[in-house]
């Protein structure tokens, strides 16, 4: 897979590494009020429900900005005031959600299961049993901080059997790891053009059920960030409410297109799943250590813990790798230090192989010679 001139590779967890033809799709300008555009939006919204098995029962809005800004306006746009939102954390996209809540003054409760593990479907049903005030629970699918892979059809199973509402953050797996919204019922999943579709950054979107974004009405805090505004303007007009990312959009629809001719998500999540073996294994074989157990490990990203090596400095190994193309993520961990090599993108196995090569020479130039973390 080639990129376009000389770009370094993102090993990141978005913006990611996009194609040429991606990047071409933007050489073009576009009126927002112009049916062509307007057909552009339908179109992708269209394709967006059809990848969630959605169509029908739920309707998907963007929204202008980056992901965060996409939850913000599924929060405050969907939560009723009057019950509390129970968020599972175990990680910073978690925590972001709960900063989210408090910010809007929504009543909440945290379960927080830490870096390294799991909500656990049963706890969940507990709390939700011992507090009827509980209307929501809110997930997140991948938590992109630490790569851990959260367990959302079974969370989805508990929380529609205690009949309350998911609303899942699935921004960094959404297009790479399958989801069912017959099966997997969820009011709202939040995704953004940047992450497993491999857009360009720009936009979020939501893909909420119909009858609980009808009664949104006026709920919403923000005028701009209201989801139920922003989606009667689409219905009534074909256009986004205020400027839309015009480029961006048609950037996705190439990315869209390139997603089905590879395969779809099966093709998708078997390329990162490869690319994560490669990586984790290569990285194992120098003495890395994963912060996670093999079976919580996503296809997405993956976090290694710093050698304990009194020669290894992160901003060194940063350098290092860029200097050769390689533009990888610090740790976002709270007690360990760390760093974060993605998978996702348009990268292939032999990317992952100059990269572990590209690891070996920076090990070389820093005199590292054992990558065992601290005790
Ligand atoms: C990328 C990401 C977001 C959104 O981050 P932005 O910087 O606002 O695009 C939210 N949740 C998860 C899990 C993510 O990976």
């Amino acid at each position: 897979m080639k990129t376009h001139r000389s770009d370094p590779f993102l090993l990141t967890p978005g913006p990611l590494t996009t194609s040429a033809t991606v990047k071409a799709a933007m050489q073009r300008d576009w009126g927002s009020w112009d049916d062509e555009f307007n057909a552009m939006t339908a179109e992708m919204c269209r394709r967006l429900l059809g990848h969630a098995n959605a169509t029908g029962s739920h309707v998907c809005v963007p929204i202008q900005g980056s992901g965060t800004f996409a939850v913000e306006a599924a929060l405050g746009s969907l939560i009723d005031p009057a019950l509390t939102t129970l968020v599972l954390v175990n990680g910073a996209y978690g925590k972001r959600l709960v900063s989210l809540l408090e910010r809007m003054r929504r009543p909440y409760e945290v379960l927080d299961t830490g870096d390294a593990a799991p909500p656990s479907p049963a706890t969940v049903t507990e709390r939700l049993q011992a507090d009827p005030s509980i209307g929501y629970v809110a997930l997140i699918h991948c938590e992109t901080s630490s790569g851990i892979l959260n367990p959302l059809e079974a969370i989805a199973e508990e929380v529609a059997a205690q009949e309350r509402e998911l609303i899942v953050d699935s921004m960094s797996a959404f297009g790479g790891l399958p989801v069912d919204a017959q099966r997997t019922p969820f009011l709202a999943l939040i995704s953004s053009a940047n992450k497993c579709f491999e857009g360009v950054p720009g936009f979020g979107f939501v893909i909420v059920r119909r009858d609980a974004l009808e009664a949104a009405e006026g709920r919403c805090h923000s005028l701009s960030l209201d989801l139920h505004d922003q989606w009667r303007y689409l219905q009534r007009t074909g256009q986004w409410r205020y400027t839309p990312p015009t480029h961006v959009v048609a950037a996705f629809l190439q990315a869209l297109d390139e997603h089905d001719a590879e395969g779809g998500v099966k093709a998708r999540l078997a390329r990162y799943t490869r690319n994560r073996e490669c990586l984790v294994t290569g990285m194992r074989r120098r003495g890395f250590i994963t912060l996670l157990e093999d079976r919580w490990l996503s296809p997405i990203i993956t976090t290694f813990l710093s050698p304990a090596h009194s020669a290894f400095d992160f901003a060194r190994f940063y350098a290092e790798l860029k200097a050769s193309g390689f533009i990888i993520y610090p740790g976002k961990l709270t007690e360990m230090e760390s760093f974060r090599i993605g998978s996702i993108g348009h990268l292939d196995v032999a990317v992952m192989e100059r990269l572990l090569n590209a690891v070996d020479e920076a090990l070389a130039a820093m005199g590292v010679d054992d990558c065992r973390p601290a005790a």
